[in-house]
């Protein structure tokens, strides 16, 4: 009688230490599986946020179009118009007269030194600058001394563009600063920090070479659009790289 008892309080506490071990197994699997749930969900409501971010632009929308040494283009031929006797695409003119009223604002001196180029202008300028290398006579090469042809284009590559590459073609470039020399602007910071709020991005920055294939240009503006602009300032990208997120 006695023994029995013992083998049922035995088999009896064998069963409760089995149940506990059961229900202490089901709770943890349970608990990883709410975890992973929270953390599929936190990463997902972070996905919608960034396409609810992300303007409702096409990469071939007319202001978001990319020219460049890697993306050239035949004549654009747009609609011009004059703002402070330079050319600029006639639709972007009241944006382009603002953002220079308020860079006027940080320094009087502002102004704009160039906009439209056609690429046949642009092809000219472009020889004239090899020339100039050839002879000594450049930008880079001031020395004085002949260089050949080869040397020459290298030269003029680290200041202008070939012709057909040149953004200014578009008529939605501008070059804008309170001196004639580039990148020496001591208000380049503050004029490129208000260019959002007219459309424009300052379109080759510093340390983006890689992506855009240009160095840092203190005075070259791009009208973008108001949000597009928004956008790529607030996560520092160039027109190359937020084109990559948009559709076709
Ligand atoms: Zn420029």
């Amino acid at each position: 009688m006695k023994r029995r008892i013992t083998f049922s309080l035995i088999v009896l506490v064998l069963l409760i230490i089995g149940a506990l071990g059961f229900i202490l197994i089901t709770n943890d699997k349970s608990n990883s599986t709410n975890e992973s749930a929270k953390k599929t969900s936190i990463s997902s409501s972070k996905e919608v946020a960034k396409k609810k971010d992300l303007p409702d632009a096409k990469q071939s929308d007319w202001d978001l179009v990319l020219v460049s040494r890697k993306s050239p283009k035949d004549e654009m031929n747009p609609t011009l118009a004059t703002v402070n006797g330079i050319q600029v695409d006639q639709r972007i003119a009241s944006e382009v007269q603002q953002f220079l009223a308020a860079a006027q604002q940080i320094s009087p001196a502002e102004h704009l030194i160039s906009g439209y180029r056609s690429v046949s202008y642009q092809e000219g300028l472009y020889q004239s600058y090899v020339q100039a290398e050839m002879n000594g006579q450049g930008t880079v090469n001031s020395s004085g001394n002949p260089i050949s042809e080869e040397e020459a284009i290298k030269n003029v590559q680290t200041y202008s563009q070939p012709p057909r590459s040149s953004e200014h073609q578009t008529g939605l470039a501008i070059d804008m600063s309170n001196i004639d020399s580039l990148n020496e602007s001591q208000y380049a910071k503050q004029v490129a920090a208000i260019a959002p709020k007219y459309g424009f991005v300052l379109r080759f920055p510093e340390g983006k070479k890689a992506e855009t294939g240009i160095g840092y240009e203190d005075w070259h503006f791009r009208y973008v659009g108001l949000e597009n602009a928004k956008y790529m300032t607030e996560h520092n990208l160039t027109l190359e790289e937020y084109l990559k997120l948009l559709p076709a």
